[in-house]
């Protein structure tokens, strides 16, 4: 369905209700070619370019948002969407990511973000759980008041659009009070494959990948970089209850079992355990102990193994993944 406008054509000397036709501009500028859309009202009457003023402003702000893409910097309407979708304000935000505390304010009014600026503004843009732990994190710069709305705000997000894996992750991260990326990827495996074999379908469609220290979803460690998370950015219980009923039963049935039984063991003790398994194994295979990789592991794999499991320990709840953990960990 198309929105009609209304806008003075110059042939006919009146104002015209116009539909709106898109095509796609090229512009040629300094040997590179902006590939940008561009829409244009068409008069009713004489068939003429009449296109509304609000109309031409959106073109410009497209040309503008192509070359800033071409040059990785981010849109200005991505740039306008953070403070709204996470309800805070422009000054604490600025504080919140370590700026000085008009520097977002800039960027709203106009100016134009560093390459470095504009991926902190796409990554917390395309990921509520990384805005999530920066907002936890520096929650001193903000009073209770705002610090709640922004959470609540951005936990709406996460529960409507947030990505599976997000929501699993911000799950984990709540219930066992630790943010080890290490850890928390191999938690995630493991929720994922117990899903698969006790479901019928894995916990989330993201790409896993055989990394140096096992399996990794490559989406959560981009999009979030857990990397700089301290302990004051965990989250308390207030989370878990805001996602608890976006999962099935199974699928909580599946978390909870990880959170007891996998999440016990330290970091390095779950990538010691998944660098024996087949599918990281196998995944891996012809690539030296500590090169780089970015072979996938398949849903075929993880699936057999997983199945495998629950045959040689028999097992009839994901809870009973503690048996493989005790016999594989503890050697009891
Ligand atoms: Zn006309």
């Amino acid at each position: 369905m198309s929105e009609r406008f209304l806008a003075f054509c110059e042939q006919c000397r009146k104002q015209v209700s116009v539909s709106l036709v898109e095509t796609l501009e090229e512009y040629d500028f300094n040997g590179m070619t902006y590939a940008y859309p561009v829409k244009r009202g068409v008069c009713p009457e004489c068939g003429g370019v009449a296109t509304p003023n609000s109309v031409l402003d959106e073109n410009q702000r497209s040309f503008t948002d192509a070359v800033r893409a071409v040059n990785g910097i981010v849109g200005q309407s991505v740039v306008e969407s953070v403070p709204e979708q996470y309800s805070i304000g422009k000054r604490p935000l600025s504080r919140l990511l370590g700026w000085g505390e008009h520097t977002y304010s800039r960027f709203l009014d106009g100016d134009v973000p560093s390459v470095d600026y504009s991926k902190t503004i796409e990554r917390i843009a395309r990921s509520p759980l990384a805005f999530l732990l920066r907002l936890y994190g520096g929650r001193g710069e903000l009073s209770g008041v705002a610090f709640r709305k922004s959470r609540d705000a951005t936990l709406q997000v996460l529960r409507d659009c947030g990505a599976k894996i997000e929501r699993a992750a911000a799950y984990i991260i709540a219930r066992t009070g630790s943010a080890s990326p290490l850890a928390l990827q191999k938690e995630l495996y493991y929720a994922d494959g117990l899903c698969l074999s006790y479901d019928g379908a894995p916990l989330f469609p993201d790409r896993c990948e055989a990394w140096v220290y096992g399996p990794v979803f490559p989406r959560l460690w981009e999009d979030v970089e857990l990397k700089g998370i301290g302990e004051e950015s965990l989250f308390g219980g207030e989370v878990s209850d805001a996602l608890v009923g976006t999962f099935s039963g199974k699928e909580l049935e599946v978390l909870d079992a990880v959170i007891v039984h996998v999440a016990r063991f330290s970091p390095y003790v779950l990538r010691d355990l998944t660098h024996k398994e087949r599918p990281w194994v196998d995944a891996r295979a012809g690539v030296g102990d500590g090169v780089p990789s970015h072979n996938e592991i398949t849903i075929e794999s993880m699936a057999q193994f997983f199945k495998g499991l629950w045959e040689d320990y028999h097992m009839e709840r994901p809870g009973d993944i503690d048996r493989y953990m005790r016999a594989s960990v503890l050697g009891e």
